[in-house]
């Protein structure tokens, strides 16, 4: 049994595999060769394989693609299909009104219908091609610090088999440290790496806006031979209002997939105030509303699974480096608001990384004083002119009632300085409003026909067509920091949201039927590693943090 960590030296390391990290492994060998450079390159992912935990809509912008990797047609890029047409509605509980004017961020004409696992899978492949050293399975835990205790030098490991006390079982791996002269993170939203990190004094900059989340909960769909899609002028479908309502900020989607497919989704921004909102409900409602059901009408849900989006913008976006790391993709909000994209701003700042990175080799100095020439390139770069456009956007989606249509109006006229540059954000971890008198909470009984597990499955099936998975005799990764605060406090004033908002029901209220006495239950085991729970917990008593490398979904197809 290997005990002590194990010290494994790299030139870069790349922490995720997501769209920025593999993107910036492919740029980094290119440019290597060009430059007759030998560079050892490993990219780590916590997930049992590359795009085991990717999820997003995906209506990918082909921009970085074509830039990265012209000739993508010849090599088995996994295209769902090519959007014909945008249709943007307006729900009502029973009616859909179309939306006719749609502004310019919002047209996907032309643009790529993907599987954001399929893509990263595919791209995580060219780049073991090219050499970079793929491992899956492994969690980064620790941020390894040189002397100074600012330079980053790499990244910790979890170890595996430990039991619930922490004590080694017989199958016990010690993690391994991975040394490397530059570390790019690309964990994605609420990474833990780089909260940590955040959390640390001189890596960040001090004065920026929070970073803020919108959660979305997604699933693909095998329809008939004979659908909406075969006749239909578009395939990509944005929808406003139900169930929603104008003062909760988010949306609704279906695309069209390859195959008779089709991927649906309801996306809810985290700023959201009412504590007894569920997302799971919403998600249904919408799948239920005459619109939805039509479309996907005689269909079989084939995967579930929910994700955080950084969704805040230019202000949002941290200090993009710091000595011996970089940072990239959604760890570095890159995401185009207005548009509800952000694949190809991730790759293309995993690609503004690499050239970096070919210079610091170069003049052999890891140091922010050459590093940051990433954060310059970036701001000469389209993927900021792109954010810049957008920077006041989730401010003004943020607005209720009518001031909502008079600040993303102004936006759209101005060129995204709107009524006020810049607009404050609030941390979404403080938008609840409390609940006037305490409700009584009662299981949910729905309708048996409300589920009826091909089409719309409740949420343990939802979980189970997640295919996540996480051993049960380990030491929970959700740390409640302190039990007494969900109970005196949280479930007073909010009732628990985390109860409505985990996609995972990992959380759960029990109330004891003689003392009445509430106590909150944990099933660590159904978490989609979303995230939710670690950004919205209104009294940041919910720690996130990594389980053993290999767990959690294991997403195919979304
Ligand atoms: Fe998401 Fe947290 Fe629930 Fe896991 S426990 S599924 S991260 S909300």
């Amino acid at each position: 049994m290997v005990t002590q960590n194990e010290k494994i030296e790299f030139d870069v390391l790349f922490i995720g595999g997501g769209p920025a990290n593999l993107a910036g492994a492919i740029k980094l060998m290119q440019l290597a060769r060009q430059n007759n450079l030998e560079l050892e390159v490993a990219l780590i992912e916590k997930g049992s394989q590359i795009g085991s935990h990717a999820l997003s809509g995906a209506i990918m912008n082909p921009i970085a693609l074509k830039e990265l990797l012209p000739d993508y047609q010849k090599k088995g890029y996994p295209l769902e299909t090519i959007v014909k047409g945008d249709g943007f509605q307006f729900l009502t509980n029973q009616k859909n009104i179309p939306i006719p004017v749609i502004p310019g961020e919002m047209h996907n004409k032309g643009y790529h219908i993907i599987s954001l696992a399929k893509f990263t899978r595919w791209l995580g492949s060219l780049a073991e091609e090219m050499g970079v050293n793929i491992l899956p399975g492994f969690a980064g835990t620790k941020v390894l610090y040189g002397l100074d205790g600012k330079t980053v030098i790499g990244v910790q490991t979890g170890p595996k088999g430990l039991d619930k006390k922490g004590k080694h079982k017989s199958n016990y791996e010690a993690g391994f440290d991975l040394m490397a002269k530059i570390t790019v993170f690309g964990e994605g939203a609420r990474g833990n790496l780089v909260k940590d990190m955040g959390a640390r004094p001189g890596i960040f900059k001090k004065k920026k806006m929070p970073q803020i989340f919108e959660t979305g909960i997604k699933e693909v769909i095998q329809l008939p031979e004979d659908n909406f899609f075969k006749t239909a002028p578009y395939n990509d479908i944005h929808t406003l209002g139900y169930p929603l309502g104008l003062n909760t900020p988010g949306g609704g989607f279906i695309y069209e997939m390859a195959d008779n497919k089709a991927s649906i989704g309801l996306i809810i921004g985290l700023s959201y105030e009412k504590p007894l909102l569920d997302f799971y409900d919403e998600f249904i409602k919408f799948k239920k509303h005459p619109l939805i059901a039509g479309i996907i009408k005689d269909g079989k849900v084939l995967e579930q699974g929910a994700r955080a989006v950084s969704t805040g913008g230019l202000f949002t976006i941290p200090k993009l480096f710091s000595n011996g790391a970089l940072f990239a993709g959604g760890s570095a909000a890159m995401h185009n608001a207005p548009g509800l994209k952000g694949i190809h701003l991730s790759m293309k700042s995993g690609m503004l990384a690499a050239q970096t990175i070919l210079r610091a080799f170069q003049k052999k100095d890891f140091s922010e004083k050459t590093l940051c020439s990433y954060d310059e390139n970036f701001k000469k770069s389209w993927a900021f002119k792109e954010i810049q456009k957008g920077r006041n956007f989730s401010q003004a989606l943020a607005k209720k009632g009518i001031l909502k249509p008079v600040y993303l109006g102004a936006q759209y006229f101005t060129n995204g300085r709107g009524i006020r540059d810049s607009m404050p954000l609030i941390k979404d971890a403080a938008t609840l409003k409390p609940l006037k008198k305490e409700i009584s909470i009662k299981k949910k009984n729905f309708d048996k026909n409300y589920f009826d597990d091909i089409l719309y499955v409740n949420k343990l099936t939802g979980i189970y067509l997640s295919k996540t998975k996480h051993r049960e005799d380990q030491a929970c990764h959700l740390i409640i920091k302190d039990q007494a605060i969900c109970i005196d406090k949280c479930y007073k004033t909010y009732q628990c949201p985390c109860t409505k908002f985990c996609p995972g029901n990992v959380y759960e209220i029990e109330v004891n039927e003689n003392s009445r006495q509430p106590r909150l239950i944990l099933n660590p085991a159904n978490c989609l590693h979303c995230k939710t729970c670690d950004i919205k917990d209104p009294y940041n008593n919910i720690l996130w943090t990594c389980p053993e490398g290999g767990e959690g979904p294991d997403y195919t197809i979304l």
